[in-house]
């Protein structure tokens, strides 16, 4: 009998999550050049950081002796007046899986679960069996989320509820005001997290203040990301938005100085550069085009997207995916999702998803 042995079930039961292939080993494995290597694997900005944000990182570094501000405090400064709520109404994370985390610990336990949907974000179910709680998935809806069919799948131990809009990895999206309509059904005691990693993605028709939403409903936190349209992946920063009583708990699970100060830096300057975000949205806008018409003309279901990727239905993913890792392309296999027939490719550089095209085309 050793300490593993003694582990609790509900740990040894967590299916570990599974990220895009680094370039670097691909490399190291077909004695490839970095150079050679498209990644169009984890949702990545293929434009890099803004320019605001590297510099203001770079600045950073010279304080790395210090501890950062463990209260962020500059920064929730900026996204208070950025999004209308109270400094007390943030909290910040090492990513935002690291506030989707904090939720799952401060509001799950043994004995509760959680509801998401079949094909969503892969950390839902993680986070609610690191807490020891039960989780519950209810079958996707055209791959999207079932808002019906979660609503009656909360029970009395129930506690968290998780919605992602647009939803990784299917890319679908749910009409904000059946989101609305949605939370006047939730009874108060469960807590609903909305995660918007790819909110920045949506159209201006699309889009909505969620945050004001917050007055409204005291059991709802809002879940955001510098790691997708912002460009800061690998920099680890996220936030989340909530009633100031939801974010005290968070608090208390909270990581000291979970957010570096690189990172502090780097997410304050990325919110002053409208420019880039404009930019990030352009090129996702036209890359998603292109990808969807190349899909097409090869016969190739893609399933529509409001993300900064798609789902493609190649039927032998696995095959596909081997083939495609041959010619020096790293996409995503889904078949950890349910999704066994699709991968899910990134939006690019035209030149990116050109190559992941043509690569598709010679290994179908
Ligand atoms: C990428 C992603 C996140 C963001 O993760 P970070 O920890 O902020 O990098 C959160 N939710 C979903 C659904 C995602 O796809």
């Amino acid at each position: 009998m050793n300490c593993c042995d003694l582990t609790p079930a509900h740990v040894r039961a967590i299916a570990p999550y599974l990220p895009g292939k680094p370039i670097s080993e691909l490399a190291r494995e077909l004695g490839l050049a970095e150079a050679d290597i498209v990644k169009l694997a984890s949702n990545e900005n293929p434009l890099g950081p803004s320019p605001l944000a590297l510099a203001a990182a770079q600045d950073a570094l010279y304080d790395m002796a210090l501890y950062p501000d463990g209260a962020g405090f500059a920064l929730k400064a900026k996204l208070a007046g950025k999004c209308g709520v109270a400094a007390s109404q943030i909290v910040l994370g090492n990513g935002s899986n690291d506030v989707l985390d904090m939720a799952a610990r401060a509001f799950l336990a043994p004995g509760t679960s959680s509801v998401f949907a079949q094909h969503a974000f892969a950390v839902y179910p993680i986070a609610t069996q690191t807490a020891g709680a039960q989780g519950i998935a209810v079958a996707a809806k055209n791959y999207g989320h079932d808002l019906a069919a979660m609503g009656a799948a909360i029970r009395a131990d129930t506690r968290v509820l998780w919605i992602a809009n647009p939803n990784n990895p299917t890319g679908t999206f749910l009409p904000w005001a059946e989101v609305e309509a949605f939370l006047e059904t939730v009874p108060p005691q469960v807590l609903v997290v909305l995660d918007e990693a790819y909110g920045e993605f949506l159209p201006a028709a699309e889009r909505c203040d969620t945050a004001a939403w917050l007055a409204c409903f005291p059991n709802l936190l809002i879940v955001r990301t510098f790691s997708k349209a912002y460009g800061l992946a690998g920099l680890r920063v996220g936030y989340g938005l909530g009633n100031a009583a939801v974010i005290d708990l968070l608090n208390r699970v909270r990581h000291p100085f979970n957010v570096n100060a690189p990172a502090l830096a780097a997410a304050e300057a990325a919110l002053d550069d409208a420019d880039f975000l404009a930019r990030s949205y352009a090129l996702n806008a036209a890359g998603m085009a292109q990808l969807a018409a190349g899909l097409s003309a090869l016969g190739v279901e893609g399933v529509p997207s409001r993300g900064n990727f798609l789902l493609a239905r190649v039927g032998d993913a696995a095959r596909i995916n081997t083939e495609l890792l041959k010619r020096g392309v790293i996409v995503r296999p889904v078949a950890n999702y349910g999704l066994p027939e699709f991968l899910r490719v990134s939006v690019g550089l035209a030149g990116q998803n050109a190559r992941f095209l043509d690569a598709l085309k010679a290994c179908l």
